[in-house]
């Protein structure tokens, strides 16, 4: 089995056991079997010895929620409202995209995810209107080695004269079942569901589909907000039809009432912000304070690459600095001046992307933290460089300080995909000009 000991780095674990001011961590196979100040050789003699000095470590990253598909489509939907981006994205662009669009689309959104340092991506797939765009879709995920939950979604177009619009169209069970049956086993992929949710659907709709995820014992996520809600008090009666519990994943969610917030929290219910893109496309503003009022937190996602960057970095960071900016106004609105100390810490930041996205997809006990027996997903950060020199506080320096540019080694269950800057087995080139050449045929299809 291989065996990889990495010396000498400054470790930030996430994990109760704390940080290593420099201590090295020792992989077999696929899971990470000892981290201490000092791993003797005679526990590793048949290791690949790397030497971490100069380098900091941080757990593989997880992209909580995030629409791989637009990844061809960069830049596209930047200047776009969320309602100018239903129509155009979802009743326009979506509807020419063929399996192989999907395919590389995904393939290329999961390789740069790797690249900037996520080990861990929910794929929510919600243009995949044939069975093969799902085939093609997981393809891609599969090939680029990343880990990843296939959220599978249903596409959102305007109704045609005489056709059920898709609101009114329960989830395909027998489509999420396929899915299931061919994917069992799969080391480093899950299926799980995205469904429509009493914000997007009729109660019906929503009634089946939390049903169906909870028999199929499936994550499902659903989009809340954005314009009112199809069914106003959809939220009370999934509940009271025993349908509201811990698989159930909220993303954006700043509709919703305290009190909603507080009893889904105690029901299990978990939170996905995408704060950039919420700010962005007019949401409005993320949930982090809301939840950590109640002792709670949410995991990040890039949500829409056609909107901004899919560096997750980025995203705790933009989170962070959004989450203070909005305590610092209510101080100052309250009591005059600028509060004595920051209300949200750059630990927290790194814990929406890390720890918290493990809970959301149900597999703290595997990965989001550094600790022997957990899988060896992990990212090695060149501290060093000219943008990170000193460190003071490794953990501030990961969340303010590091960009890709400093991403320099990036493992997978235990298989290195990025050294020394550059991914691995990949023949990139090819597979850009195949990205492009999607996105322009897509764009062009539209007319944009
Ligand atoms: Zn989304």
């Amino acid at each position: 089995m291989t065996r990889t000991l990495i010396k000498g780095a400054s470790i930030i674990t996430m994990d109760v056991q704390g940080d290593l001011r420099q201590g090295d961590i020792l992989v077999t196979g696929d899971t990470l079997t000892e981290i201490a100040p000092h791993i003797h050789a005679d526990h590793a003699d048949d290791a690949m010895v790397v030497n971490g000095s100069g380098f900091i470590i941080i757990p593989g990253l997880v992209n909580a929620h995030m629409h791989t598909w637009q990844t061809a489509l960069r830049g596209l939907a930047a200047n776009w409202t969320l309602m100018e981006y239903f129509q155009k994205m979802h009743a326009g662009l979506a509807l020419v995209f063929t399996p192989q669009d999907l395919h590389i689309a995904t393939l290329m959104g999961a390789l740069n995810q790797i690249n900037c340092g996520t080990t861990t991506l929910a794929d929510w797939c919600h243009n995949n209107p044939t069975p093969e765009h799902n085939d093609a879709a997981i393809a891609g995920l599969l090939e680029s080695g990343i880990r990843a939950a296939f959220f599978h979604g249903t596409a959102k177009p305007d109704p045609k004269p005489g056709q059920t619009p898709f609101w009114e169209v329960p989830h395909p069970r027998a489509e999420v079942e396929r899915l299931l049956k061919a994917h069992q086993g799969q080391p480093l992929l899950n299926v799980q569901v995205a469904v429509l949710g009493p914000h997007y659907s009729t109660l019906d709709v929503a009634v089946h589909d939390f049903a169906m995820a909870k028999d199929l014992g499936r994550i499902a996520s659903l989009h809340q907000g954005g314009g009112p809600a199809r069914v106003p008090d959809g939220w009370e009666k999934l509940e009271a039809a025993g349908l509201l519990g811990d698989n159930i994943n909220i993303v954006h969610g700043h509709a919703l009432t305290d009190e909603q917030l507080k009893r889904f929290c105690d029901l299990g219910i978990s939170f996905s912000a995408a704060a950039e893109n919420e700010m962005t496309q007019g949401h409005g503003f993320p949930i982090t304070g809301r939840l950590k009022a109640i002792g709670k937190a949410p995991s990040l996602g890039v949500d829409l690459e056609s909107v901004l960057s899919g560096d997750m970095l980025t995203q705790a960071r933009v989170a962070l600095g959004m989450q203070r900016s909005l305590d610092n106004l209510a101080f100052r609105q309250a009591q005059g001046g600028i509060p004595p100390t920051s209300t949200v810490t750059t630990r927290e930041a790194l814990s929406w992307v890390t720890i918290e996205g493990a809970r959301m997809l149900k597999q703290s006990h595997r990965i989001g933290s550094l600790a022997a027996g957990k899988q060896a997903d992990l990212v090695m950060i060149k501290a060093s460089d000219l943008n990170m020199q000193p460190v003071h506080d490794a953990v501030s320096s990961v969340v303010m300080q590091t960009s890709l540019a400093n991403i320099d080694s990036v493992m997978v269950a235990g298989q290195w995909k990025k050294r020394r800057g550059q991914l691995l087995n990949v023949d990139l080139l090819p597979k850009l000009a195949a990205l492009n050449a999607s996105g322009q045929k897509i764009a062009a299809a539209l007319g944009l």
